[in-house]
């Protein structure tokens, strides 16, 4: 299983721009809105129930920090987060992720409508055809940028 994985192949690693022990935060290859990013685990993990306290504690203030920093660099306050755990509630690939949406005044028609726009896009966070890509320049760009900034402690 492991070795299929998007999140568990190196290569993720171009996109990660921050780090906790157990955790990275990754930019999404196809923003649903600009700043759209993942916390995983750095271990293959499936779902949020697998997490023992410690680790559950270090998601969430890590998720924290970085919705902070995410906050500041792309200047806005609104956020959604979201995560589908097991197949039947929309989770496409089995590695557990938390997806942290950023919100701006008039971005969509209604509050919810992000929900959708990451359904349709569920199984394609790193080889999108439903939603544009990011170009591998454009990548660099943000998540250089990203990486400059320092999480701050709460
Ligand atoms: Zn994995």
């Amino acid at each position: 299983m492991e070795h299929t994985c998007p999140f568990c192949n190196p290569s993720i690693g171009d996109a990660a721009f921050a780090r906790s022990r157990n955790f990275l935060a990754v930019y999404n290859l196809a923003p649903i809105l600009p700043g759209h990013s993942l916390i995983i685990p750095r271990k293959h993990i499936e779902s949020m129930l697998e997490l023992d306290e410690s680790m559950l504690t270090e998601m969430i203030d890590f998720a924290r920090k970085v919705t902070r920093l995410l906050q500041k660099v792309f200047d806005t306050e609104g956020f959604n987060w979201s995560i589908q755990d097991r197949e039947i509630a929309g989770q496409t690939i089995m590695h557990l992720h938390l997806h942290i949406v950023l919100r701006y005044p008039g971005d969509l028609p209604e509050p919810g409508d992000w929900y959708p726009k990451l359904q349709e896009n569920a199984g394609q966070l790193l080889d999108s055809g439903a939603r544009e890509r990011l170009t591998p320049e454009e990548m660099q760009k943000i998540v250089s940028r990203l990486r400059m900034e320092k999480l701050e402690e709460f």
